[in-house]
């Protein structure tokens, strides 16, 4: 771990925060079940600190992509219920029933190899039936699943995801609706399961008997274009390591692609794409990227973000506002992790899985 005194930034984690938009969710929908996606390490934030965590307020069931990382919510949460998205990796059946990990079947070759794996070893663990309702993704096709429903064996769960819940206006809602009703009738006495973090959201009651938000326990917004109803998780201050003049004209990194128009300031500090700082969010005469907050002031990137090092324009701001060794907040509860993507041109799911291992990183709230 970077000592803070020599780290180019640090990075707070607020479980406190994680648990309250946890229990927010699960108010949402007081019927069913609430679990958490933790894939890709809990979405950048660490599975080791978020499960416990997500399971001292009360979340009993955790998503996750592969058995590894199922693995490591097993050792966070010993008494949990874990299931693996991305199915049955071909062959190891046994790496699930190690960590008691149930995985999510999407296909009927899966499904058969995992009902030889149980045969063969006598292991009787759960595993999921996730059916594809239109996102062409993972899953049995809708007919397929409701043509073979008699046959299969019986599951824990049976589920399917969203491609638009994000648009609640978008058609493919009504129809991936539509077909799960179909999944759930043909199903019956599977516990069902449809939303992620912007489904618990849509204004119909699909939450049925268990929901699986994600982004939205570490602060995303799971109603874009209305106000975020969760509370941010994670803030991100990078240190200034200098502040630098340049007469009109000059340019500022790589590329000079930002040009002073007038006497300018810059803040450099100590974070760059090597960090996660993405390197899209870079600036240019023609184009604004990523922004910064400078003493509570929002200021924006100058130029393009260096893998160690970004400079922020702090012209506007008194000269006295900003010195070396100062922090300025590159994420946090002015900024956004949603507001960070958008300008990077991406979402706030991409700056958080992106986030480096080069932080002073504290954990709070546990
Ligand atoms: C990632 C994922 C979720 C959680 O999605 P969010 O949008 O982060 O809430 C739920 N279900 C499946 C199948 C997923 O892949």
């Amino acid at each position: 771990m970077i000592p803070e005194a020599e780290a180019g930034a640090r990075l707070t984690i607020d479980l406190a925060a994680i648990a309250a938009n946890w229990r927010a969710l699960a108010r949402r929908a007081p019927g069913p079940e609430c679990g958490a996606a933790v894939k890709a390490d809990a979405y950048g934030l660490g599975i080791a600190a978020a499960v416990p965590a997500l399971r001292k307020a009360g979340c009993r069931t955790f998503f996750v992509a592969f058995p590894g990382e199922g693995a490591a919510v097993r050792a966070a949460a010993p008494d949990a219920v874990v299931y693996v998205l991305n199915g049955l990796v071909a062959g190891r059946g046994e790496a699930y029933a190690a960590h008691d990990l149930r995985p999510v079947l999407g296909s009927l070759e899966e499904i058969a190899e995992w009902s030889a794996f149980q045969h063969a070893t006598g292991w009787g663990g759960g595993a999921a039936l996730h059916v594809d309702t239109g996102m062409t993704r993972l899953g049995l096709r809708l007919e397929e699943a409701l043509a073979h429903a008699a046959a299969l064996p019986p599951f824990s769960l049976v589920m399917s995801h969203f491609a638009c819940a994000d648009q609640p206006a978008h058609p493919l809602n009504t129809r991936q609706i539509a077909a799960f009703r179909q999944v759930r009738a043909a199903f019956p006495g599977t516990p069902a399961s449809l939303c992620n973090s912007s489904g618990l959201f849509l204004p119909d009651d699909l939450g049925f008997d268990l929901v699986r938000p994600g982004i939205a326990l570490y602060g995303g917004n799971p109603t874009p274009g209305r106000p975020n109803p969760m509370a941010p998780v994670v803030r991100l201050e990078a240190r200034v390591i200098a502040v630098r003049t340049a007469r009109a004209g000059e340019c500022v990194g790589y590329g000079a692609t930002w040009t002073c128009r007038a006497p300018g300031r810059f803040a450099i500090v100590g974070v760059g794409y090597a960090d996660g700082f993405l390197r899209a969010g870079s600036s240019a005469d023609d184009r604004d990227g990523a922004l910064a907050r400078v003493a509570g002031h929002p200021c924006r990137v100058a130029g393009r973000i260096s893998m160690d090092l970004t400079a922020i324009d702090v012209g506007a701001l008194p000269e006295d506002a900003v010195r070396r060794g100062d922090w300025v907040e590159l994420i946090g509860d002015g900024l956004g992790i949603d507001e960070v993507g958008r300008r990077a041109g991406t979402i706030g799911y991409e700056v958080l899985t992106s986030l480096g291992r080069r932080y002073n990183k504290r954990v709070t709230g546990g």
